[in-house]
């Protein structure tokens, strides 16, 4: 277990911001893992668990207290039953089970981050999302004590939220189960329209499981969604407003000021409608490159916040700040942020 004092931590996210923190320990086995919580809880002490760091804006203030960075590793296939430690790539566990030939998290190709994360925000792209594969999370619960195992049902999934991002001081996930599918070399049903117009293929067909891995990761990095330390524009934590649900009277009232400019909107759960954060965003005028400082949106997505170099974290929140506020004043809309704020608000 390594353990060092006043660590910076902007080298862990892939936005390269924030401050040091006081105690950084890197845990490499579950029992480590435990072990760091449990004294930090005893001790009354303030914890921050990493993984790939990201989807984390820390202030520049850093953090006052123990981060602990999950490294376990894990990857058991058994048929179509895998399970992974909370510490792996995520995106290298999709390449491994494509070349396993099963079907089931192939659109999230190239997503960052660790596969313990990919539970907390409920994970996806691309019409899939983990939360239809997952069957099982091992976590070590912080109020009760123990290491807990809950089904898909006690996770409360849904759009990028589930009971690991409402209660976030609660659990820190050690090992995430999914089922699975053997379909024979071919792809879940494609559910995307832009994947499936780039395939050439309808709405739910099934193509070669590695056409649509590859798709999606062609689709990601013409996007700047897929890590590249050279590329500025994936210097961000992905998506940095999740795509707002418009309950019946926001729907209303928004369709009132956008008439004749054909938004998009889908249908949502509880009869609320989805429309799109980056089209709010880019029809707000804040267009792909804005910005002139040293924090601004990339020049391939709207969606995405990007330190060009030399940005601080406040450089960012402010762009963050007059990007929501001028989406508000335009759609009467308010953005919410996706990355998860560590000693800052929006
Ligand atoms: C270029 C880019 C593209 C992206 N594209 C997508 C996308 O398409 N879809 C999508 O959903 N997301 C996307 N993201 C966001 C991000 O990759 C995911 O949210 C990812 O799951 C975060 O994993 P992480 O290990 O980096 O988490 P971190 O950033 O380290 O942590 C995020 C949150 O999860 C908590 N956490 C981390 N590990 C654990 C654990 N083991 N137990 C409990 N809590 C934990 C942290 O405390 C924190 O609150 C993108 C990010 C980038 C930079």
């Amino acid at each position: 277990m390594l353990v060092l004092e006043n660590a910076p931590l902007a080298p862990l996210t892939t936005l390269r911001l924030g401050g040091p923190a006081r105690r950084l320990v890197t845990a490499e086995t579950d029992a480590e893992v435990v072990a760091v919580v449990r004294e930090a809880d005893a001790a009354g002490e303030p914890l921050l668990v990493i993984g790939g760091g990201s989807n984390l804006v820390i202030g520049d203030a850093g953090f006052e207290g123990t981060v602990l960075r999950i490294a376990t590793t894990g990857f058991a296939l058994e048929g179509t039953a895998l399970e992974l430690a909370a510490g792996e790539v995520w995106s290298e566990a999709v390449a491994r089970t494509v070349d396993a030939g099963l079907a089931g998290v192939e659109f999230l190709a190239g997503i960052p981050g660790s596969a313990g994360a990919t539970p907390v925000q409920n994970v996806g792209a691309y019409g899939q999302e983990v939360a239809t594969g997952i069957t099982e999370v091992v976590a070590y619960d912080r109020v009760a004590g123990e290491t807990v195992t809950l089904d898909n049902a006690d996770c409360a999934f849904s759009y990028r939220h589930s009971r690991f991002k409402a209660d976030p001081d609660r659990y820190v996930v050690l090992r995430v189960r999914f089922a699975l599918e053997d379909a024979a070399g071919q792809s879940s049903p494609v559910r995307y329209a832009e994947v499936a117009r780039t395939l050439g293929a309808e709405a739910g067909q099934r193509v070669p499981l590695r056409t649509a891995y590859e798709t999606v990761l062609a689709l990601r990095a013409g996007k700047g969604m897929v890590l590249d330390p050279a590329d500025h524009d994936t210097w961000s934590a992905g998506s940095f407003f999740t795509n707002p649900i418009l309950t019946p009277e926001e729907h209303q009232a928004f369709l009132s000021r956008v008439e004749g400019l054909n938004a998009p909107l889908y249908p949502a759960a509880d009869g609320c409608t989805k429309t799109s954060a980056a089209w709010l965003i880019d029809r707000a005028g804040f267009t792909k490159g804005y910005g002139s400082g040293p924090a601004t949106l990339s020049t391939k997505h709207t969606l995405a916040l990007t330190n060009r170099g030399r940005a601080s974290t406040e450089d960012l929140l402010a762009l963050a700040r007059e990007i929501r506020d001028g989406v508000h004043a335009s759609f009467g809309v308010e953005l919410v942020n996706e990355p998860v704020m560590v000693g800052v608000e929006l």
